[in-house]
């Protein structure tokens, strides 16, 4: 496999091509942005840490037979992955309440959420990333109703499998955002999971431990998303 030229550039990842027209190679950059792009930072070991993160549960997702894009590890920040035709929607489960729900439904942060909710968004920075509907997703084509609904479905799985991981490691899934395209026709997992995309607590202590450590200027993000890594029983150094 060859790593030929850059197809895209998002806030935190980088897209080229291979040699091979079905995948391609994702490198984790250091970049932590958050606000839709509104305040970018530097981190570092970010990519290396995100990467090896994503390669783990990614692998944990595929045993229990969801679906992913995740080939195999290629360098501590590069992943090789298949390339999908994106569906431009991303879906939210939340657990517990925090976030934009709190903000648009007025609801405390820590309410538990049974059973847990299903969110769309749709994947635009310059509109921020507003909260859609599966009419919305029918009416202007982003993706076949067979195929969100496959979506949800695996968006759902991807909960019992990682509430239960996390939960090993004394810690609670809030929520998290997955994104999901189509490979020779299949709903497929695509992007990351990550501390950059979803929410995790410390089980007793109800501490942060991803991505709003940075949105909030709490400090320690990296070394927070190494303590979930550790927890679960990822090795950073192999
Ligand atoms: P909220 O709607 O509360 O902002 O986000 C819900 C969950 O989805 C959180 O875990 C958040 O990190 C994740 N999420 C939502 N939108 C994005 C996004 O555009 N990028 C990333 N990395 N995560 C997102």
């Amino acid at each position: 496999m060859e790593k030929r030229q850059e197809l895209y550039a998002g806030k935190a990842k980088s897209v080229f091509r291979t040699d091979d027209p079905d995948r391609m190679v994702l490198v984790f950059r250091d970049d932590t942005s958050a606000f839709d792009g509104k305040k970018v930072e530097q981190l570092d070991r970010k990519g290396m840490v995100n990467n090896k993160f994503n390669a783990f549960i990614m692998t944990k997702l595929a045993q229990a037979g969801i679906p992913t894009h995740f080939e195999k590890l290629l360098s501590d920040n590069e992943s090789l992955v298949k390339r999908l035709d994106m569906m431009p929607i991303e879906c939210v489960v939340r657990n517990v309440a925090a976030g934009s729900l709190t903000r648009r439904l007025g609801v405390q942060e820590g309410t538990e959420l049974t059973p847990p909710t299903f969110e769309l968004f749709l994947k635009n920075d310059a509109l921020g990333d507003p909260m859609i509907n599966e009419s919305h997703v029918e009416a202007f084509g982003w993706a076949k109703p067979e195929h969100l609904a496959k979506a949800k479905e695996l968006t759902y799985q991807v909960n019992d499998v990682l509430k239960a991981l996390f939960a090993e490691g004394g810690m609670i899934l809030v929520d998290y955002k997955l994104e999901f395209g189509l490979f020779n026709g299949e709903v497929v997992l695509g992007d990351e999971f990550s501390p950059d995309g979803c929410r995790l607590w410390d089980a007793e202590t109800k501490e942060k431990m991803d991505k709003d450590r940075f949105r909030q200027g709490l400090g320690g993000v990296i070394e927070a998303y190494e303590d979930v890594g550790r927890r679960i029983g990822i090795d950073f150094d192999a």
